[in-house]
């Protein structure tokens, strides 16, 4: 560069010096920009070169030059700034604007931009053109590598120069083939020194993808604090959390971890860094395809989580009722008996609506289908958390009672047994009385739950037997206590095949009719402390029945 202006000089004569010629408009081309350049190329210890020699200089130092005054219009031009740039050698002329010429360039090197891209990038140029000094070096689209520096005139006014570098990439080199490869690869390459000067930029990859908004990017000199760097990348970031991060960041040096930054232009950018020797090398890399790729696999992902997980509570329900079915009932029957295990209570039961048969024959299909999901809201209404109602099947449901007393699951039992005997089903205008049979059995540690299972649908047959509308115990009769008597609720609670009614107790125990000890919560408690009521909970079962019924 420096050799090609080997022209300069102390003193500079005030009077214009060069003339329009035919290869170049250099009538404005005055004292003052050569005196600049003086300055500019430290060469201020040489004599004054003679007129001729100057303009020999400006004609044949192969550097384009262009100038313009404080309006930005352009003033002159010597034979190789037309040669430079023949997009605007056939029309340029003397006040011409620099915006004109800017916009040929950029048709030139960006012809597929939008009209509003090419508006805000003559914008972002304008910028430069005032505001920077270079050398910027980049590369034409005709493949010709320039150089240029730009030059402030003290009396307003910039003028600039171009340098064909092309040379310096020897054609054929592995140097040359390295900068083709780094201006094609879609990868930005900006390279600061230890003082946070920039060294180097792949200009292409950040016009190309930051054109309309590419005036302070990525030419940010002195690059010294990680938060007023990114700062300056506002207008180019979505102000995400990432980039909120860096901006905030007080680190110095290259970023301690890759960042991924969504552009304005909604294209995502993976910034990554890195000291190189003393240089700080960034890399930047579109992973737009990449990021989309993966919000779509994460948005199908959980589209399929959603659907399996819908298959699977379809599985496990029962479609009539929206009861669980079989499969949702084993899972809970599983989970109650490892509660037993475990040291807790539980109880299963199955109930099984009697006659129902004769229901779809006398009212039809239809009308026994709606007896089956009003009977299957009344179980729902019982249930919990620990206690699950299912449809086995049929005109059979069940419940499995995890950490429950039997006692509780009794009165559930009989309240519900209760409940279907003295209500009735409306099938039109018709009242449709239909009763249940319920049969009931303890989950044991020492038992399988399909056993348990079972003894409840053995103690079911059994109820069946006894002439349905009863809740039937797996267990035999218990033992009670001499003078215990207030079983007159248990009026169709059985234990396997002897019925509990008050008559019944009577006459087992030889009781006077009148009388009626029962137990008292305390009374319970304390037999149960003294184990003295030990196999089930019958007397217990007496005094939450008959609470029951008495808040009814
Ligand atoms: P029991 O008191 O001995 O249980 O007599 P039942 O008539 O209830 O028993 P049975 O097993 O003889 O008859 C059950 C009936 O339930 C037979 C079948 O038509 C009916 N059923 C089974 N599934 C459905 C269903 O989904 N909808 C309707 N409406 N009826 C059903
Ligand atoms: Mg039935
Ligand atoms: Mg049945």
């Amino acid at each position: 560069m420096d050799a090609d202006f080997y022209i300069a000089r102390r003193r500079v004569p005030s009077r214009p010096l060069l003339t329009s010629n035919a290869a170049g408009n250099l009538g404005r081309f005055g004292v003052a920009p050569l005196a600049a350049l003086c300055l500019e190329l430290s060469m201020s210890s040489l004599e004054a070169p003679p007129d001729a020699l100057l303009q020999a200089l400006l004609l044949h130092g192969g550097c384009a030059v262009c100038c313009y005054d404080d309006q930005n219009r352009v003033t002159g031009w010597n034979a190789l700034y037309t040669e430079f740039f023949p997009e605007v050698a056939s029309w340029i002329k003397v006040g011409t604007t620099f915006e004109e010429t800017l916009e040929a360039f950029l048709r030139l090197q960006h012809p597929a931009s939008t009209p509003e891209q090419m508006v805000q990038a003559t914008k972002n140029g304008m910028f430069r053109h005032l505001n920077e000094r270079g050398p910027i070096q980049y590369q034409r689209a005709d493949g010709r590598w320039l150089e240029l520096r730009m030059f402030s005139l003290p009396e307003g006014g910039r003028f600039k120069i171009w340098r064909d570098i092309s040379t310096q990439i020897a054609p054929g080199t592995d140097s040359e083939l390295l900068h083709r490869l780094i201006a094609a690869v879609n990868v930005g390459i900006t390279v600061h020194d230890a003082h946070g000067d920039l060294r180097y930029v792949n200009t292409r990859f950040f016009s190309e993808h930051f054109l309309s908004l590419i005036r302070g990017v990525p030419e940010i000199q002195r690059r010294v604090n990680q938060g007023s760097y990114w700062k300056k990348f506002q207008e180019i970031f979505e102000r995400d959390a990432e980039f909120e991060e860096l901006c905030l960041s007080e680190a110095e040096g290259p970023l301690h971890r890759p960042v991924t930054l969504q552009a304005r232009s909604g294209r995502f950018y993976r910034i990554q860094e890195q000291w190189w020797e003393d240089e700080l090398v960034s890399i930047w890399t579109d992973v737009t395809d990449v990021i989309s790729r993966k919000r779509a696999l994460q948005q199908a992902h959980s589209e399929l989580s959603a659907l399996n997980r819908q298959l699977v509570e379809l599985s496990e329900t029962d479609s009539l009722t929206g009861l669980a079915n079989r499969r949702r009932f084993g899972v809970q029957l599983e989970r109650a008996q490892q509660a037993v295990i475990e040291g807790s209570h539980g109880a299963v039961a199955i109930f099984d609506l009697d006659f129902f048969k004769a229901v779809n024959d006398r009212y039809g299909h239809d009308a026994g289908d709606v007896v089956l999901v009003e009977a299957a809201r009344m179980l729902q209404a019982h249930q919990s958390n620990d206690v699950c109602v299912a449809r086995l099947g049929g005109e059979e449901f069940a419940m499995v009672f995890r950490g429950m007393e039997v006692a509780d699951v009794l009165a559930i039992c009989e309240d519900l047994r209760r409940a279907f005997s003295q209500g009735h089903f409306s099938i039109g205008a018709q009242r449709l009385r239909v009763t249940v049979s319920v049969g009931v059995a303890l989950l044991r540690e020492s038992r399988s739950q399909s056993v348990s299972l079972k003894k409840a649908d053995d103690s079911l047959w059994k109820a069946k037997s006894a002439g349905r509308d009863c809740v039937m115990f797996e267990s035999r009769w218990p033992h009670v206590r001499d003078g215990v008597d207030d079983l007159q609720v248990f009026t169709n609670i059985r234990v396997d095949d002897e019925p509990l009614t008050p008559e019944a107790l009577r006459e087992k125990y030889a009781l006077p009719a009148n009388q009626h000890p029962g137990f008292t919560r305390s009374q319970w408690q304390e037999a149960v402390q003294r184990r003295e009521t030990v196999d089930d909970y019958w007397g217990w079962v007496s005094y939450k029945i008959e609470a029951r019924s008495q808040d009814h």
